[in-house]
């Protein structure tokens, strides 16, 4: 499909050619053979025998309760709050410092008698790789299981991204720890579904197996998730359990994703969200959409709609401030909102969500954007609908942190919460 690869990479100048290690990533003693031990035990496919299942959930639990602090985990805390026996917890808790998965920290504070250990999710063993395609280039990141970036590789790609390219980068960053290698997601902008890209118009893909090839090249299992639905996931890293939220993404184009909890909802073929082309302009000054329809949400609602061709996703949020301070630029802001604002009353009265977010590029518009968004919305209120919290989304979460948790979901579900700063407030049981 691609003759050379090299061909295909312009390399912004004095970019590195090698990826960017962020921090000494200490040698692990993880070797292939634990790893494939790990996956092993872990793997949840149909037919294992009772004991190992229960066994499985059991060594899910105990990661997760280590996990979540905030307290150094002891192995009596572990005991108490699952109600096995000391003797069991301390099974579970040797079997995941033999893993590798778990560390012993100091000694915790005294609950009256012995000193027992603390126990902490071991940093320097296992790692995620998280690639983001974007429709001009490609981010690969490696990211350690407390949720921290720990080495980056950016790739520019003059004349389309295609698979060859996501491979090599994939393997570029990876190359070395291999067999500390975990899990890995990649990212594509396009609609996705049992790690095949079933259609990305903005890559020109159709149909392609996608994770079975990155995890051939990788030998890690693989898995992809559409760019909105990651970023849903990102903002969900500290979703209680059962929190419904909706998450709208502004940019080129216009998308949304919901989530319960931390878990997606996908839809039946996996296009749930596609909101877009949904039409919500039918008075005058609707004007044509990308998709040769007119009155679409996101040819009124789309960063490009609002602020003009010389937006791009590829624009900092400082550059987008600027286009959006014109005059034509508020006006057709204004224009957005109140589209936006209607196509969000009816999704919000469909699913009844704690909160909505406006992701993507849009924090750069401003509060100004948000307020208009939120006086629209409350100006006509649906009877029998609950009071919605509307708000930005929160940058400062980086992107990794929801494709990571994506990658991690059929190792240990939902036991590793991925925050980067290790502890968040206990998930309330659901
Ligand atoms: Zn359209």
């Amino acid at each position: 499909m691609l003759a050379s690869s090299d061909r295909m990479f312009t390399r912004p100048a004095g970019a590195n050619r090698h990826p960017v290690i962020k921090e000494t990533m200490a040698v692990s003693t993880v070797g292939p053979q634990r790893k494939s031990q790990l996956l092993q035990r872990f793997s949840s496919v149909a037919g294992l025998d009772a004991q190992t299942s229960v066994r499985r959930e059991n060594l899910i639990r105990a990661l997760g309760l280590i996990a979540r602090g905030p307290d150094p985990v002891t192995r009596a805390t572990i005991a108490r709050q699952t109600g096995l026996t000391s003797a069991t917890a301390s099974s579970l808790v040797a079997e995941l410092i033999d893993l590798g998965l778990v560390a012993e920290t100091g000694l915790a504070a005294s609950t009256g008698g012995k000193r027992a250990t603390g126990l902490e999710i071991e940093r320097r063993s296992y790692l995620i790789l998280v690639a983001v395609v974007r429709t001009r280039g490609i981010d690969a990141v490696l990211v350690d299981l407390t949720g921290r970036t720990v080495a980056s590789h950016r790739v520019e790609v003059s004349g389309g991204v295609d698979i060859a390219a996501v491979v090599d980068a994939a393997r570029e960053i990876s190359r070395g720890h291999e067999a500390r290698l975990l899990a890995a997601c990649v990212q594509v902008p396009g609609v996705a579904g049992g790690g095949i890209v079933v259609e990305s118009v903005q890559l020109g893909w159709r149909d392609v197996p996608l994770a079975s090839i990155v995890e051939e090249a990788l030998g890690a299992p693989t898995s992809v998730v559409n760019d909105v639905d990651a970023e849903a996931l990102t903002e969900a890293v500290d979703a209680e359990n059962g929190t419904v939220r909706l998450v709208v993404h502004l940019g080129e184009g216009v998308g949304a994703a919901v989530t319960t909890g931390s878990t997606l909802m996908a839809g039946a073929t996996g296009r749930a969200g596609e909101i877009g082309h949904v039409r919500v302009v039918f008075e005058g000054g609707r004007t044509t959409c990308r998709c040769g329809l007119s009155g679409c949400l996101e040819s009124a609602t789309s960063m490009s709609a609002m602020l003009g061709d010389a937006y791009t996703d590829e624009l900092d949020a400082h550059d987008t401030s600027l286009l959006a301070s014109t005059p034509e630029s508020r006006e057709r802001m204004g224009f957005g909102a109140r589209a936006l604002s209607r196509a969000l009353r009816i999704v919000s009265a469909l699913i009844d969500p704690q909160e909505i977010v406006i992701a993507g590029a849009a924090q750069a518009l401003g509060p100004h954007f948000l307020g208009t968004v939120r006086d629209e919305f409350e100006m006509y209120p649906a009877k029998g609908t609950s009071p919605v919290r509307i708000r930005y989304g929160r940058p400062e979460l980086g992107k990794y942190l929801g494709p990571a948790r994506y990658a991690l979901a059929p190792i240990f579900g939902d036991a590793l919460p991925l925050t980067a700063e290790g502890k968040v407030a206990p998930v309330s049981p659901g």
